[in-house]
């Protein structure tokens, strides 16, 4: 921690009758007077980006335009609010405090005091939460760092863990290895052992979790995927946490803001942590949350040990923009259009998938109760990667992902779509339906660019594609053509 104290003059007279610092800006609300000692008034120029930064400023309009024009069918994003992001691009981004409310380690926290209160009180709210039994940390910068903040606070280093293994859904820091890696820093400090799915019907295999546990003994188990179309059985998982003596924790990242709003299962029910992001279907800024038990759990103060773990554990000063951008967030995410957008999700990815299946897809596990749908493209002879690539090119934004039973991590055999970006630009069941289509028309073209390459592996393939004398130049561009002229008529939050 840094222990500089600025001493700051107090001694200027009513802003009122001051002039304003020469900033090369209108006057903010805020007034500064000139001090009657030291400087002469214009200590800075204050430009706004557009003339501070051009290239800044032009990459950022591109990625507007960008985002603007395509179809985002990224599963785990989402448009923030115009709301959100004022506050994250506030004053808030300024302050250090260290600690938790009214427990800080610097002075001129009164109002971010407030703020995080708020906060915390807004997301035990958001989520139906009994604050004498549910407690609550938003300083997590993100995700995976509130995930390892969790082992760090219940487990000691080499305790053994069991996530969802990554090839069928699971996430990185859930752990994961390769017989020659320890690839995630959860697998490094902590033992992991995954769990997966039966491969004949795309669910997950519990009888097998159970059993496996039986042999293992972790000290956690963890439920959250980042692609199953899928619930989590949460009541059999807290009946195999418990018959090993272990926790349960549910990492809710892709579907909180579906849990919010009740339209899946509630894993506060079973569970006695649970972790999320803010930015994926609860559509707040990037950061993340840990929910936490308030009685002890096998003899452990999750209050105390979570927080502890947070800070000074892993991470120093809180994200105050952030926290302030997620307190917007969760008010929003109590109202009736919030409930009303998430059903909206839900039913538009139901209808994405009824019309893939009835052009002849393959679904992982048959279909999608929750936002977003696994197709594996292995019976029609292409990969994720290579569809990925076309799609691209013609403004459909999606991502290749691993299908159960895929031999290549890099050459996987499907691709996942998600239904939150584009029901929060107001897309109907209507228009995923005409998104389907078009995900059709691209998987068509990949499957008659791989006959003309034949033998390409997938980065001669690519660089075959991006080439000008690509043959199916033409058709790409009309599809992207379609695609933009339905993604422009729905306006982007904050645009
Ligand atoms: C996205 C995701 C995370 C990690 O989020 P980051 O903010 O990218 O660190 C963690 N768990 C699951 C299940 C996710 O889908």
């Amino acid at each position: 921690m840094i222990s500089v104290i600025i001493i700051f003059p107090s001694i200027f007279p009513s802003p009122l009758d001051c002039p304003y610092l020469v900033t090369g800006r209108p006057p903010s609300s805020v007034s500064v007077p000139a001090p009657e000692i030291g400087g002469d008034g214009s200590s800075f120029k204050d430009y706004g980006l557009g003339d501070a930064d051009p290239e800044v400023h032009n990459i950022i309009s591109k990625e507007k335009q960008r985002q603007f024009r395509s179809l985002e069918l990224i599963a785990s994003e989402n448009f923030t609010s115009r709301a959100v992001m004022e506050a994250v691009g506030s004053c808030l981004t300024n302050k250090y405090s260290e600690g938790l409310p009214g427990k800080r380690y610097y002075g001129g926290n009164e109002h971010i005091d407030e703020l995080e209160t708020l906060c915390q009180q807004r997301a035990l709210q958001a989520f139906h939460l009994d604050e004498q039994k549910w407690g609550v940390n938003v300083q997590p910068l993100s995700g995976s760092p509130a995930n390892f903040e969790v082992y760090t606070a219940i487990l000691k280093p080499h305790d053994r863990i069991m996530g969802l293994d990554l090839p069928h859904g699971g996430h990185l820091s859930h752990g994961f290895m390769t017989p020659k890696r320890r690839v995630s820093g959860t697998s490094i400090y902590f033992e992991s052992m995954p769990y997966r799915l039966d491969e004949s019907t795309g669910l997950v295999d519990y009888d097998m979790l159970e059993k496996t546990a039986i042999l293992f003994r972790p000290k956690l188990i963890i439920a959250g995927a980042s692609a199953y179309p899928r619930d989590f059985d949460y009541p059999c998982m807290r009946k195999i946490a418990d018959s090993v003596g272990g926790f349960l924790m549910m990492d809710m990242a892709h579907i909180s803001g579906l849990v919010a709003a009740s339209v899946v299962a509630d894993p506060f029910e079973y569970c006695d942590i649970v972790t999320t992001t803010t930015h994926k279907s609860l559509r707040g800024p990037r950061g993340g949350m840990i929910f936490y038990k308030k009685d002890p759990v096998l003899g452990v103060d999750l209050e105390t040990a979570i927080n502890n773990a947070v800070f000074p554990g892993l991470q120093g000063g809180p994200h105050n923009h952030t926290i302030g951008g997620l307190a917007v967030c969760l008010k929003y995410a109590q109202s009736p259009e919030f409930k009303a957008y998430q059903n909206n999700v839900v039913s538009n990815c139901r209808a994405l998938a009824s019309r893939l299946v009835e052009l002849g897809y393959k679904l992982v596990s048959g279909g999608s109760d929750n936002h977003l749908v696994l197709v594996d493209l292995r019976p029609l002879g292409v990969d994720g990667a290579r569809v990925e690539k076309i799609l691209d090119m013609a403004s459909i934004t999606l991502n290749k992902n691993s299908v159960p039973g895929d031999k290549s991590a890099l050459v996987p055999g499907g691709i996942r779509i998600g239904s939150p970006a584009m029901a929060t630009r107001g897309f109907t069941k209507k228009e995923f339906v005409a998104t389907a289509d078009f995900i059709h028309e691209g998987v068509q073209i990949t499957i008659e660019a791989t006959k003309l390459a034949p033998k390409a592996k997938l980065q001669e393939f690519l660089k075959f594609v991006a080439s000008p004398d690509f043959p199916l130049r033409d058709r790409i561009s009309d599809l992207q053509r379609r695609v933009e002229t339905l993604t422009t008529q729905f306006p982007l939050p904050g645009l």
